[in-house]
């Protein structure tokens, strides 16, 4: 079996839903930049009161920043443990420092037309708490506004508001983009299809691991 493995893909393609699915049921750890950042600004840390700034205007944070965040991580997990990386690497540089570190056995793309993920990400809303993901069409909370696992009060993330969505989908395309052909090279790339039920595209990645 697979287990280190590379969740790519656009914003709002899945991967933090999926990484959940697949961390629950493998047993690996999910390290996500994203949440971790989110959680670093929470606590007003050094390190989120410099990539708010970024992470607000819907831009990366400095690979300085995030390869080290992530390389800590990485060790403190032990060389044993599987992960689910999600949202990183997100540029050439950070998959090279992340090459230097881990063997990478999978890297699962999720494939997710723009005009879908637009309408993902901006009727989206996350529990701040315990970064539960809702939809307000697709996957709406048992109790409207609230979280089902913790439930926290949900939130429109700042950088989910459209014009920030735009942005983010911009930056993945020039940034994030060209590790689908890193990834290809290494013989490590498989696409998914990112549509359809969150069950049905979980079989889907499960069968690519296992
Ligand atoms: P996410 O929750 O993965 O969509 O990440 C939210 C925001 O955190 C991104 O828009 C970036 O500002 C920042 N971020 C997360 N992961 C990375 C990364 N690997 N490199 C740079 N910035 C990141």
């Amino acid at each position: 079996m697979k287990t280190k493995i590379i969740l790519l893909g656009p914003p709002g393609s899945g991967k933090g839903t999926q990484g959940d699915k697949l961390s629950e049921e493998l047993g690996f750890a999910k390290l996500s930049t994203g949440d971790m950042l989110r959680e670093a600004v929470r606590d007003g840390t050094l390190l989120g009161l410099k990539a708010k700034e970024y992470m607000d205007k819907g831009a990366l944070v400095p690979n300085d920043l995030i390869i080290t965040l992530m390389k800590e991580k990485i060790t403190s997990l032990g060389a044993g443990m599987g992960i689910i990386l999600d949202g990183f690497p997100r540029t050439v540089e950070q998959a090279n420092a992340l090459g230097e570190q881990v063997d990478i056995d999978l890297v699962l793309n999720l494939d997710v037309e723009d005009k879908e993920l637009v309408n993902r990400l901006t009727k989206r809303r996350t529990c701040p708490k315990c970064n539960a993901v809702f939809h307000l069409e697709y996957n709406p909370p048992k109790k409207t506004g609230f979280c089902d696992k913790c439930g926290s009060a949900l939130v429109l993330r700042n950088d989910d508001r459209e014009e920030t969505v735009l942005r983010r989908l911009k930056v993945y395309r020039e940034n994030t983009l060209p590790l689908i052909k890193y990834y290809e090279k290494k013989g490590l790339l498989v696409t998914v299809q990112g549509v359809g039920s969150i069950d049905d595209i979980f079989e889907n990645l499960k069968k690519a691991i296992l």
